[in-house]
């Protein structure tokens, strides 16, 4: 990787296919994944005050406060391994949360270079959340019908159980996705303005995707191989 800081901002409706794709792109350009959703769920899992909180909000398929979360993902952020960069995913979601983010990074002479926009039709979007397996102890993401694991319920990469996500079953879901809508999408005209966004067809293969999102890293970074 150069040695230019690399953020990256992954945007798209719950189900589009972040998750899946940044866990590719984090092997690959050495930057952490840091997905806002997973941090949260191993606060509800092991019971500390910001998993109490965040439940009431995550059950329901609400956004947990901003000022909650531009806390935590800050610090995450400022922490050694993400000195060089971070792929970020399922932050920011709103407004307040983008401007808190651009904030932090000016303080330190850095920007977001790249904010790929992963679209996917609403019915897509809901076939896909309903069909949804994620690793217990790895978070890895299965679908039973376009991804299944090679072992009944078993993750592929580590043999850890998997399991369906509570905000994944039909009515949270739904919820969940008008929430994107009316709090998250603004999102994608504020990074256009920009000049960041690049917009990517989220219901072509995971690995088309991917060759993709490589190339628009390459032209972020302003070299041919990232
Ligand atoms: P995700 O795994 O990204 O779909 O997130 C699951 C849930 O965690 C969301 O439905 C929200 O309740 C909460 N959450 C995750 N990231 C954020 C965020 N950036 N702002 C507010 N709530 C969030």
């Amino acid at each position: 990787m150069a040695e230019k800081p690399l953020y990256i901002v992954l945007i798209g409706a719950p189900g589009a296919g972040k998750g899946t794709q940044a866990a590719l792109l984090e092997k690959e350009l050495g930057i952490p994944h840091i997905s806002s959703g997973d941090m949260l769920r191993e606060a509800v899992a092991k019971g500390t005050e910001l998993g109490r909180l965040a439940k009431n909000y995550m059950d329901r398929g609400e956004l947990v406060p901003d000022d909650v979360m531009v806390k935590v993902v800050l610090e995450r952020l400022s922490m050694p391994d993400c000195r060089k960069g971070a792929l970020l995913d399922g932050f920011p979601r709103t407004p307040e949360q983008a401007r808190a983010l651009e904030e932090a990074l000016s303080k330190e002479g850095k920007t977001i270079s790249l904010v790929p926009y992963i679209k996917v039709s609403m019915e897509k979007l809901l076939e896909r959340l309903a069909g949804r397996w994620i690793c217990r102890n790895c978070q890895a993401v299965y679908h039973l019908v376009y991804n299944p694991p090679k072992e009944d319920m078993k993750c592929d990469l580590c043999g850890g159980e998997l399991y369906q996500r509570e905000d994944d079953k039909p009515e949270t879901a739904r919820r969940r996705l008008e929430v994107y809508f009316a709090q998250t999408a603004p999102l994608i005209d504020y990074y256009r303005q920009a000049g960041i966004l690049r917009e990517i067809d989220g219901e072509k293969a995971i690995e088309e995707i991917h060759r993709e999102l490589l190339a628009l890293v390459a032209e972020a970074m302003g070299d041919d191989c990232p």
